[in-house]
């Protein structure tokens, strides 16, 4: 899988015009700007330290265009948590100077070169090894992967010191590097697919020309075919599963263990004649069992070519609407998506999107037509994303989505790679900005007879009022359901007083956003709104004045007589 697009971050509008010239460097790169501060960006954020820190975490590379000195001091906490490190630049915001920071082995210095000539300017190179070679030797192109990096480290200082170097194997992009290359040196830079002890004068590089066909098998048995064969793991570039076993969790694990993509393809026959067939220019092929064969190529593979992936299908949340409020995994799943389906008002707050990202906007009524046009590009192998607002779960695609399924026999839907992530629901947003109105058992009720008969609305009213359960209230009113709201109010008056507290919640985390705390009393329909969120209190919800202006509104977690403390 390929690192995800640069995310260029701006502190100001003086940025704009140095994070442009790098964007056309970068088109799928996103330019995110200080809300407030920067207009016309791609992506707003709040908060500079918060920002960085997320991008750094999910291995996002950041050009960021301020001092060295501030990246440096906002992402030093992380430093020393284990994990990926992403390449990290500092970049004048007059464009006049790009400086390396952080991830050498993540290709910074390929980076920083790439915008320095895209800005016109010399990249601030410091290591030495890539300054006196021309190439970092710990940073082997695509396609190769180094043995072990400490070794490596220790071999590259030996060559600083002045050493000379053979080189074993094909390694066609270490033609152009300045190496001082000897047939009889001690060191030597040995590239091969087979399993070698390391060694302190060998910098070992394999290429990833391996790939295991099977039908069955876990990361433990790949691992053992692949020592048998004298292989070296680390030559793996792919699994090729027969695609009746798209959906085997024990394939997924094994890929996910070793660290290589997962694809797919008909079986023509045996397993050998998959792995046989698969592989462009076949150097050797090795029949380990009935599910399982290994096919070395001559060249390193791209996993990307062969066959295709199991497709995915995400269904999301995008919280109420203020980017804080969207769950990571939300956003990642944005990020990695190739399809984005929904409602055209929730596809746009859901973006932007790059321009290899496609949106298929629809109207909000044509929810299970959406859930099939999901699953038809999935089974392609495709990325796909639905989008709901709040949470998709409540009232919204994932119901609808998993009914689709539900409904249909078609293999291929059915081994789509489906998820369903969280959102933060109107109610529960609307509830936080209030107080805790939800602080005891409460009802959710969408108050909408489109796809129920009123007559069951009423009966839920009726006996979730009855129980002094707190009410929220989605889909209260529209243009084509005037009365239902007003009906309701009355059921609710019949079991609760006129100064029971309501809570109003509009746009809630969009611009404009109001909230208001009222009473069942005072309560009228045309207070509300299709996009108004409506708490009703239980009998024991309380109301007292912020000291900031407005209210407080909260349900006591006990019942009935208050325990003591
Ligand atoms: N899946 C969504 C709900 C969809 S139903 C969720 O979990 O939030 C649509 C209804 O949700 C609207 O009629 C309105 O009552 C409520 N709603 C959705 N977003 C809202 C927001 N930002 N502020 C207030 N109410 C909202």
């Amino acid at each position: 899988m390929g690192r995800p697009a640069p995310a260029i971050v701006i502190l100001g509008n003086g940025s704009l015009a140095t994070a442009r010239r790098i964007q056309q460097r970068y088109p799928d790169a996103l330019i995110h700007g200080l809300a407030g501060r920067v207009e016309g960006a791609d992506r707003d954020y709040q908060e500079f330290g918060a920002t960085l820190r997320e991008l750094y975490q999910q291995d996002t590379p950041i050009i960021a265009l301020c001092a060295a000195g501030i990246v440096i001091r906002t992402l030093a906490p992380l430093l020393l948590e284990k994990g990926a490190e992403p390449p990290v630049l500092a970049v004048a915001e007059d464009g006049s100077a790009v400086v390396p920071l952080l991830g050498g082995l993540g290709g910074v210095n390929v980076l920083a070169r790439e915008i320095a000539a895209a800005l016109d300017v010399a990249a601030a190179i410091t290591t030495s090894g890539e300054l006196r070679f021309g190439t970092c030797l710990l940073n082997p192109p695509a396609g190769y992967a180094l043995g072990d990096l400490e070794l490596g480290k220790r071999f590259v200082s030996d060559l600083l010191a002045g050493e000379s170097v053979r080189i074993e194997g094909p390694a066609p992009w270490l033609a152009a590097a300045q190496l001082p290359e000897d047939q009889q040196a001690r060191l030597a830079i040995h590239v091969g697919h087979a399993e070698r002890k390391p060694s302190a004068n060998e910098l070992l590089i394999y290429p990833r020309n391996v790939l295991v066909a099977l039908t069955a098998g876990t990361a433990e048995t790949l691992r053992a075919a692949l020592h048998d064969a004298n292989i070296a793991l680390q030559s793996l570039a792919c699994l090729l599963a027969d695609e009746r076993e798209m959906a085997n969790p024990a394939l997924r694990e094994a890929a996910l263990e070793l660290g290589v993509p997962l694809r797919f393809s008909a079986r023509p026959g045996s397993v050998l004649e998959l792995a046989r067939s698969a592989v462009p220019s076949l150097l050797t092929s090795i029949e380990i069992n009935d599910s399982m064969a290994i096919a070395v190529a001559a060249e390193p593979l791209d996993p990307l070519l062969l066959g295709r992936p199991r497709g995915r299908l995400a269904v999301i949340g995008l919280g109420p609407g203020a980017a804080e409020l969207m769950v990571p995994a939300v956003k990642a799943e944005l990020a990695r998506a190739h399809d984005i389906l929904g409602y055209e008002t929730y596809v746009r707050m859901a973006g932007p999107f790059r321009a290899d990202q496609v949106m298929h906007c629809t109207d909000n009524r044509e929810e299970m037509q959406r859930a099939r046009h999901a699953f038809e590009l999935a089974a392609q192998g495709r990325s796909v994303v639905v989008v709901s607002s709040g949470d998709p779960g409540v009232f919204a695609m994932a119901a609808a989505v998993l009914e689709a399924l539900h409904e249909s026999s078609d293999a291929n839907w059915h081994n789509v790679d489906l998820e369903i992530l969280p959102g933060v629901s109107a109610s529960l947003a609307t509830a936080a900005q209030a107080g805790a109105p939800l602080g005891h058992d409460f009802c959710v009720m969408s108050l909408s007879d489109n796809l129920k008969p009123w007559a069951i609305i009423e009966k839920r009213l009726d006996l979730a009022s009855q129980a002094d359960l707190a009410l929220a209230f989605y889909n209260p009113i529209s243009r084509s359901r005037p009365w239902q709201l007003g009906r309701a109010l009355e059921i609710v008056a019949q079991h609760r007083t006129a100064e029971t507290p309501v809570v109003l919640g509009r746009d809630i985390g969009r611009p404009g956003q109001t909230l208001r705390v009222t009473t069942l009393g005072q309560l009228t329909p045309d207070q509300v709104d299709m996009r108004t969120m409506v708490l009703i209190g239980s009998s024991t919800t309380c109301v007292f004045p912020r000291a900031e202006g407005g209210a407080w509104v909260y349900t006591p977690r006990w019942y009935g007589d208050k325990p003591t403390s």
